[in-house]
């Protein structure tokens, strides 16, 4: 089975019209892996056990003639911070390298319910901190599109296994542009709910309130299939919204001329490589020519992202990863004397050095005497951050923006600095303050072919019309 091209789309009807099984597709992504994953790095586990005996199910119910539901025999791999049932998850770090859940995350159950083939768990970065894959206690993930390059990151290993075609789809985590910036490094598009769309019930916390799940795709139709399938209410986490889910694929037809498209000024300014200027430039004249009006809005509180973005995301992620402590999470030390000394011997040869990082930057940003300084004005400034966008929704229905200021850079090329690093999410980090969605689309290359991302902004709740753009934009440029 050629696995070139394949999608969600034409993975499924090769199913249902017996021109292939799940069983095969599953197995040809295997040998895939099998051959190219040694250079790659993108998986950490794998599941086949449970991938072929999900598969034969799905290839039973064609065989009966069925009706397929809309992932039937689709072959996906899943960001190793979401838990699986009996599948090993490790989020990246050595504190669960041992770590086999008893329970599934929901946005994984409703994949497997709509018939999607778990062919494994993919790398990250360690407890999805990071923006190249290097903070993966495992191994540094490699760019299919050049082997020297990072894939972006967290969802580093999610990102390069779709653009290397050993996965069709997976299912990543967004806190602040971690599926948005490897799909934008990688070619692939990547999409962020809005904040409660998508249940985060088994996804191991980084900062709760950031936290999102969303797919990796390589076409937009296929995004807005996924997230079909994953949105709506859950029961089982309160802070996942109770509000109609549309049916995305059927209002990728509306059309998109007369909508109204915000640039904002802030996101083309300094520190932006021409390469990608241009690229985006030219994008957003196309998205004209199909008849979108282009208008210029303000985003004035956007250079004040960066610091609010590291102070609350290491604030909550100092106190969700508080659990890690070797009673009854985690890696535990072995030789300990007393129990305090239990605690920071495991923690410390649990945790990678940027998880270290975080953890004390967010432990002080939170400690008395600083709190209000820190903690509380980030939080203050988030609030502005969130109406410099209502009210450029105001007046527009989407914006459009570079994903990244630059292409994927060298492997080693930032890792000794971890300040430029926290500068390159300089657009995606907005979003997630927001709590608005967000969608990254290729949008051509450099002189190097490195991929380009364009990122798509919308309205709370409002996935439909940035897949509408970007399904319309994908289209034209095909
Ligand atoms: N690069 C950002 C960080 O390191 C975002 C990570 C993410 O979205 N998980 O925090």
């Amino acid at each position: 089975m050629n696995l070139d091209r394949l999608t969600i789309d034409s993975a499924r009807t090769a199913v249902e019209q017996r021109a292939t099984t799940a069983v095969e597709l599953a197995q040809s992504c295997y040998a895939k892996i099998q051959k190219e994953d040694g250079q790659v790095g993108a998986f950490l586990t794998l599941s086949h056990d449970r991938a072929l005996e999900q598969a034969e199910r799905i290839d039973r119910m064609a065989a009966e003639g069925k009706p397929l539901p809309p992932l039937a025999g689709v072959p996906v791999g899943i960001k190793d911070v979401m838990s699986t049932r009996g599948v090993r998850t490790t989020a990246g770090s050595k504190s669960l390298d041992t770590y086999v859940p008893p329970y599934d995350c929901t946005a994984v159950s409703r994949m497997e319910a709509a018939g999607a083939v778990i062919l494994g768990k993919l790398n990250c970065d360690e407890f999805a901190m990071g923006s190249s894959n290097e903070n993966s206690a495992y191994r540094p993930v490699r760019n299919p599109r050049d082997l020297d390059r990072v894939p972006g990151g967290s969802s580093g290993g999610s990102a390069a296994a779709v653009a290397a075609d050993m996965a069709v789809a997976t299912l990543c985590s967004d806190t602040g542009g971690s599926i948005r910036q490897p799909a934008s490094f990688c070619g692939v598009v990547g999409l962020m709910p809005t904040y409660g769309r998508v249940s985060r019930y088994g996804l191991i916390a980084f900062a709760s309130s950031l936290d999102h799940i969303g797919p990796l795709t390589k076409t937009v139709k296929d995004a807005a299939t996924v997230l079909g399938v994953i949105a709506g209410h859950d029961p089982m986490d309160s802070t996942s919204a109770d509000v109609p889910v549309p049916d995305y694929v059927a209002d990728l037809q509306k059309p998109i001329a007369g909508l109204k498209l915000g640039v904002a000024k802030e996101y083309f300014a300094d520190g932006l490589d021409d390469e990608i200027r241009h690229a985006v430039e030219s994008a957003i004249d196309r998205l004209k020519q199909l008849g979108c009006e282009i208008v210029p809005v303000s985003l004035p509180h956007t250079p004040y992202a960066i610091p609010t973005y590291y102070l609350i995301a290491t604030a909550e992620a100092s106190s969700n990863l508080a659990r890690y402590d070797g009673v009854r999470y985690s890696h535990r030390a072995r030789g300990f004397r007393t129990l305090s000394e239990m605690y920071r011997r495991s923690r410390d040869e649990g945790f990678g050095p940027e998880v270290k990082r975080r953890i004390m930057l967010g432990t002080y940003a939170l400690s008395a005497g600083y709190y209000d300084a820190y903690y509380l004005k980030a939080q203050k400034v988030r609030t502005l951050l969130t109406r410099d966008f209502q009210q450029a929704f105001a007046k527009v229905d989407a914006i459009v923006t570079p994903t990244s200021p630059t292409a994927a850079f060298r492997l080693g090329e930032k890792s000794n600095d971890p300040l430029s690093m926290y500068l390159a999410d300089i657009y995606t980090v907005t979003a997630d303050l927001a709590g608005i969605p967000g969608l990254s689309i290729p949008c051509g290359q450099t002189k190097e072919n490195l991929p380009i991302g364009l990122q798509i902004l919308g309205r709370h709740f409002d996935e439909s019309t940035i897949l509408r753009v970007a399904h319309a934009y994908e289209q034209a440029s095909s």
